[in-house]
């Protein structure tokens, strides 16, 4: 069946061309779906009975199932547990701001990176959500919340570059002004640095933030975290992010997600503002989280916050970037795995 919420207004137009129906159903198909976040088309009160039943016989209309929500006592951070219509569970997060709602969202169902601390990927990729899937994780946090959810960041699991053209599409229909209307700006999008998907989001003529993870200062220690690594230098990532920076205007994001005697020392510390060599951009140091999985551990306090002065000190932007959520668990994917696990022991898990 045609999966009717992943089209954009084009793809729509033809659609509605094609069953024979007025032109101006794409538009109030379109705002009914991504701007009223109906659940089902009988809210669609301007369409005809007849129609809303055509459209209930020859399409399917996305919509995750919420399976848990864990609350933060400490700073209101929430996560969602969702599952897919074919039993797969994705995890996103509402993080609350001054400046209002961001959802940290999903766009793969595991991941095939391999990065040595995440959780995401120690299963490999299961599959690609559909821009629908990534969507319907902000609509129904909204729904849900009954807030308007005003930032995005593409961190949860999966590499959203991985899942191109989805993850555009899903850009262009959320910042839409016939939809959710969230400004390009506020929308960030993170990679392991893909080198000919970063430049082909370049020129896609998006507005958007493009934040790498770079995790280490050159590509010997990458390696060590990042199979990625293998198949892009660092200099070829950085020369991506530049030309990603001259087309868009837009500064660049680097992560840095610091591992106790890995990537955390003076001598990465300097090679890192070798690296930035007098370069627009903001880096971001992460705790790392530690994963039972592996053997990776935190960085002491005093050592991250060595780290970050002396990049202050060489006129690099950086910041620590506070952790939220910390009583509800979980770096990257790590609370959909424990979801699955404690479920398969039970065999609960009803979708
Ligand atoms: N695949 C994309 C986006 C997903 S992860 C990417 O690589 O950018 C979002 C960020 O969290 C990435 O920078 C990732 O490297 C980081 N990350 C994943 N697991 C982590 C952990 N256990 N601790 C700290 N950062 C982690």
């Amino acid at each position: 069946m045609t999966d009717i919420k992943s089209m954009d207004f084009e793809e729509l137009k033809t659609f509605v061309k094609d069953i024979g129906e007025p032109a101006f159903r794409a538009k109030q198909l379109f705002e009914w779906m991504h701007k009223s976040l109906i659940e089902s088309f009988d809210e669609c009160t301007n369409l005809s009975k007849e129609f809303r039943e055509t459209l209930k016989s020859q399409v399917i209309l996305t919509r995750l199932k919420t399976v848990e929500v864990f609350t933060s006592k400490i700073d209101d951070t929430r996560k969602y547990l969702f599952a897919l219509s074919d039993g797969n569970i994705i995890e996103s997060v509402r993080m609350k701001y001054e400046h209002g709602n961001s959802v940290c969202i999903s766009s793969q169902v595991g991941c095939r990176m391999g990065c040595k601390f995440c959780a995401s990927t120690l299963d490999g990729l299961v599959r690609n959500l559909t821009t629908a899937e990534m969507l319907d994780q902000v609509y129904s946090i909204q729904r849900i919340l009954g807030e308007r959810v005003s930032n995005i960041v593409v961190m949860g699991s999966g590499e959203p570059l991985d899942n191109y053209d989805n993850i555009v599409k899903f850009v262009r229909i959320i910042s839409s002004d016939m939809g959710l209307n969230i400004s390009q700006r506020n929308i960030t999008v993170s990679t392991c640095g893909i080198v000919p998907k970063i430049k082909k989001l370049a020129d896609e003529g998006l507005n958007i933030t493009l934040a790498l993870s770079l995790h280490a200062p050159n590509d010997e220690i990458r390696k060590t975290i990042m199979p990625v690594a293998n198949k892009y230098a660092l200099k070829d990532i950085i020369a991506a992010c530049d030309y990603y920076f001259k087309k868009t205007g837009r500064r660049v994001s680097y992560e840095y997600s610091l591992v106790a005697g890995v990537n955390d020392n003076m001598e990465e510390a300097k090679s890192l503002v070798r690296l930035v060599n007098g370069r627009n951009v903001h880096i971001n140091l992460i705790p790392v989280n530690p994963i039972k999985e592996r053997d990776f551990k935190q960085s002491d306090k005093l050592k991250i916050k060595a780290f970050r002065d002396f990049l202050e000190k060489k006129g690099v932007n950086a910041t620590i970037r506070r952790e939220m959520g910390r009583d509800i668990d979980g770096a990257c994917g790590q609370l959909r795995r424990r979801f699955i696990e404690s479920s398969n022991k039970s065999e609960s898990l009803e979708v």
